[in-house]
């Protein structure tokens, strides 16, 4: 009998022991950077001349690993090893298939912070940050292995007296799995374990920026008793391996958290039918945000302006979550301003290793250079408050950024940014708010600051985004908890973390008996 779900509790930083464990496993990791990583094809290690680098975001100059990279001929080999492995692991009892995610819980939940720590090295992600998303890779495990016991007999159905009906799920064959870079501990293991539970077997093509956390958790599957084939790691480029697996007459499904150019062009993709290839391939796709926070009249301003902090600098703005405009009701416009940018001012940029540092680095060198390109857009098109300057010496530390007095149509209200920026625009009752928050192409996520029932209410109903927030911030859903996943182009809003999800990675059968 399993136990009911509850989430993974978040570490407590002020606790010494907390701390000294914490870096204890920051030192262990260090002395591991630089290693190498082969592929892992059907259980086997391949090493290839071809070299993925993953390098610290803080420290351009420290290697965190060097990972083999697959090509064409080594993802057709991965894709037949999967087809091999999933013969026997579709006949698998759904109990021991959920039994080795509770093993992998158990065993990511001892090596925590190890995790975390690389997430340091690896992306630039602070203690609080990184611990956040390994809580959420823990939660996924324990959360989709419980779904797929709850759903292992299928759903009633009726039956008449002379017949027996049966209605089942059973799981599809060998499905892609692309992951992001941003949560690379959580959101891959989510979008690897879901359809793996369900009796799928995956082809994981990780971020380049973040394969090594992924190799680590690979080898956590292989602890946990994850046969052979099951999951087959394959970092390699986009236009490479990843078009060649999505547009794969043998893949059946494809699962994809990334950038909104990318997921379109992988929806299109999958949606042809290939010569050889008797489905349509399904897909679950979730892309970036616009996500907004509106400010009523008579909000609590100390709690709208953490939320907005929180929501706009955690992790960089580096969240498809992440607050990028702010849209405040005129009576108090002025005073959430000044209240935001006096705590933006007192944040600290630096490196994730100290204890003090609230936001890391950017990604990379590309988002460095992105992020910076439409901090000069914004200041031709509203005013700069605050931050707006970049330093890449030694990494990729931008200040976080605030533009004021912003039209809602303005390329920064407008754009995925993807970095520490906020837009601010001003409006002079609830509806127009509303209407502002609206008037993007995403439907991500979105907070609504506010003391009035009724105007709650009426968000509840019209503020159209896949998670709403009332007092609060818009980011850190959690598993079980906030199902999480978009409208519009946002995405297919598949809810990871939500009831139904390991539904997109099965079939449903009706088996009917007349005697
Ligand atoms: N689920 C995360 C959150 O609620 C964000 C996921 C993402 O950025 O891709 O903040």
């Amino acid at each position: 009998m399993v136990v009911s779900y509850t989430h993974e509790p978040f570490t407590n930083f002020q606790n010494s022991n907390n701390i000294a464990e914490y870096e204890a496993a920051l030192h262990l990791v260090k002395s591991e950077l630089g290693k190498e990583y082969p592929l892992i094809i059907g259980g086997e290690r391949v090493t290839t001349d071809e070299k993925i680098v993953s390098i610290n975001p803080s420290d351009k100059n420290e290697v965190v690993g060097t990972v083999s990279k697959a090509n064409q001929a080594l993802a057709e080999q991965a894709m037949e090893k999967a087809q091999e492995a999933f013969k026997v692991w579709s006949g698998w009892d759904p109990e021991a298939r959920a039994n080795v995610l509770f093993r992998a819980a158990a065993i990511a939940r001892r090596r925590k912070h190890e995790f975390s720590a690389w997430m340091a090295y690896e992306i630039g992600k602070t203690r609080t940050e990184a611990d956040a998303d390994s809580a959420e890779a823990i939660d996924f495990l324990e959360y989709y292995a419980r779904q797929m016991i709850e759903l292992k007999d299928g759903e009633p159905v009726n039956s008449r007296w002379f017949e027996n009906n049966q209605y089942a799920y059973q799981p599809l064959g060998v499905g892609l799995t692309v992951s992001p870079w941003n949560l690379p501990f959580a959101i891959m293991a989510g979008t690897t374990v879901g359809p793996m539970v369900a009796g799928n077997t995956i082809l994981l093509k990780p971020a380049s920026l973040t394969p090594v956390i992924t190799y680590k958790f690979m080898e956590v599957l292989e602890e946990a008793g994850m046969p052979a084939g099951v999951v087959n790691y394959i970092p390699g480029s986009g236009s490479e391996i990843g078009d060649y697996l999505v547009e794969h007459p043998q893949t059946r499904f494809i699962n994809f958290t990334g950038s909104k150019e990318v997921g379109i062009g992988i929806y299109e993709k999958a949606a042809k039918v290939q010569p050889g290839q008797n489905f349509l391939k399904k897909t679950a796709i979730e892309m970036g945000g616009k996500d907004t926070i509106i400010v009523d009249d008579d909000a609590d301003l100390a709690l709208a302006a953490d939320a907005i902090v929180q929501s706009a600098y955690g992790f960089s703005g580096q969240k498809c979550s992440a607050c990028s405009r702010v849209v405040v009701h005129e009576d108090v416009y002025d005073e959430v301003l000044d209240k935001v940018t006096k705590i933006t001012e007192e944040l600290t940029v630096g490196d994730p290793e100290s204890a003090e540092t609230y936001m890391g680095p950017v990604s990379e060198q590309a988002a460095y250079d992105k992020i910076l390109d439409y901090i000069d857009i914004g200041k031709q098109e509203a005013r700069l408050v605050t931050g707006g300057t970049g330093n890449n010496e030694e990494g990729y530390f931008i200040q976080p950024t605030i533009f004021a007095d912003v039209n809602p149509h303005a390329r920064i209200m407008q754009e995925e940014i993807f970095g520490p920026v906020v837009a601010f625009a001003k409006a002079k009752d609830f509806q127009e708010l509303i209407d502002i928050a609206n008037n993007t192409d995403y439907g991500l996520t979105g907070s609504v600051i506010s003391n009035d029932r009724a105007h709650l209410e009426k968000a509840r109903r019209e503020f159209h985004v896949g998670n709403l927030y009332f007092n609060r911030g818009c980011t850190a859903a959690i598993v079980g908890y906030q199902p999480f996943g978009g409208f519009k182009l946002s995405g297919t809003d598949s809810k990871a973390g939500g009831p139904g999800y390991i539904l997109h990675f099965m079939d449903p059968k009706t088996v009917c008996d007349q005697f």
